[in-house]
């Protein structure tokens, strides 16, 4: 899908063709016939102008599709165990093996089985962070496991987890942490569990089921082969060829390299020294960097990798689309932040109150 007719593009956009063929001109699009394909870029950026939501649907069309690593994000109650199991798994990653145990923090990592067949796992705990995410159309998460205590069972927080991951409709895997403690009583977190309507594999359903702790480190090889049969029963494929379209899962400042986004690739294959627009930032890709800081020349799916060159900051969930040009990229960049500024506008304007004039 190489781009649209303006008489594709005003059918739908459900605006007359004059406003696109002015916002044309205005671009600088030069247009003789309303039959001209324009670029998928320029028809973007006319969409935004007359204030429609884009979204990019990319076909898988003609190229090869391949079997792809799940993406994996952690949910649970606050105190159960989140953050501690996203510790325990990480020192079985290749980062934590190939640094001597040291890992930079990325906001992804991966996880190496022995088949040969690898698990990334998001660094960003919660349901906020996976909501955020998915609010803004990132859907990078395959699996959810549902962390919930041995001994403090199913809460507050676990079933609004659970609501998040039937919403998003990603599949669940439980560990049922803590079992290291005395107060343990995991048997209790199942009847809990399926009394809240999750269909657990012993139960009949097909949810798994592992028990761990995340501080005595027991059960993880058996929570990570958990995860890669939940995976399996998937089929996860991406086009491995072609442009890349990933999400940004991070992004921070560096005070010598400029703006570090973590991505991670959906489909495609993210070459270095490309141009990009990311969320409503530009930039051409610098470095490629693994999860282990080492530089690359390319990400494939559902491999998280650091990116430098951006001219800002963007924000967790941002797109991350390669366009052919610096032009195409500042054209696209700005179109979208003036977007972002007119949505902040109209929202402002929708919540606000008429207070009365007390000098009338
Ligand atoms: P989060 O809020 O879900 O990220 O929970 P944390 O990982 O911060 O853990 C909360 C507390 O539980 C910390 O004091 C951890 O040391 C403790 N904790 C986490 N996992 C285990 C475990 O498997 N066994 C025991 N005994 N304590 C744990
Ligand atoms: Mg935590």
């Amino acid at each position: 899908f190489e781009g649209m007719t303006i008489v594709e593009l005003a059918k739908r956009t459900g605006k007359p063709m004059s406003s696109l063929q002015d916002i044309l001109i205005n671009v600088g699009e030069k247009v003789d016939s309303e039959f001209d394909p324009v670029s998928i870029d320029i028809a973007e950026l006319v969409a935004m102008e007359v204030g429609v939501n884009v979204r990019r649907l990319h076909s898988n069309e003609g190229s090869e599709v391949l079997p792809r690593p799940a993406v994996i994000t952690v949910m649970g109650h606050v105190d159960h165990g989140k953050t501690s199991l996203l510790d325990a798994l990480r020192q079985t990653s290749v980062a934590a093996k190939e640094a001597g145990g040291i890992t930079q923090h990325l906001g992804a990592f991966v996880v190496n089985m022995p088949s040969g067949s690898s698990i990334t796992f998001l660094d960003t705990p919660g349901h906020a962070a996976f909501s955020a995410m998915r609010a803004r159309g990132a859907a990078v998460t395959d699996i959810v496991v549902l962390v919930v205590a041995a001994d403090d069972g199913v809460m507050p927080q676990t079933l609004e987890a659970m609501a998040h991951a039937k919403a998003a409709k990603v599949p669940i895997v439980v560990a049922i942490n803590k079992c290291d403690k005395p107060a343990a009583d995991p048997e209790r977190v199942r009847i809990q569990l399926g009394s809240e309507g999750l269909p657990l594999e012993e139960m009949g359903g097909d949810v798994q089921v592992v028990e761990v702790s995340a501080i005595s480190k027991v059960g993880l090889d058996k929570l990570e082969e958990a995860l890669l049969l939940q995976a399996e029963m998937m089929d996860l494929k991406a086009r491995v060829d072609g442009p890349a379209q990933a999400y940004v899962v991070e992004a921070r400042l560096d005070r010598g390299r400029g703006p570090l986004a973590t991505a991670i690739v959906k489909a495609g294959t993210l070459v270095c020294g490309k141009y990009v627009v990311v969320g409503a930032e530009w930039g051409r890709i610098r470095a490629i960097r693994d999860t282990t800081g080492k530089l690359t020349e390319m990400a494939k799916p559902a491999m998280p990798v650091e990116i430098e060159g951006l001219r800002g900051l963007p924000m967790a969930g941002d797109d991350i689309i390669v366009v052919d040009s610096e032009e195409r990229a500042r054209m696209l960049s700005a179109g979208r932040k003036k977007k972002l500024e007119k949505d902040r506008l109209k929202k402002i304007d929708e919540g606000r109150i008429e207070i009365p004039d007390a000098s009338e």
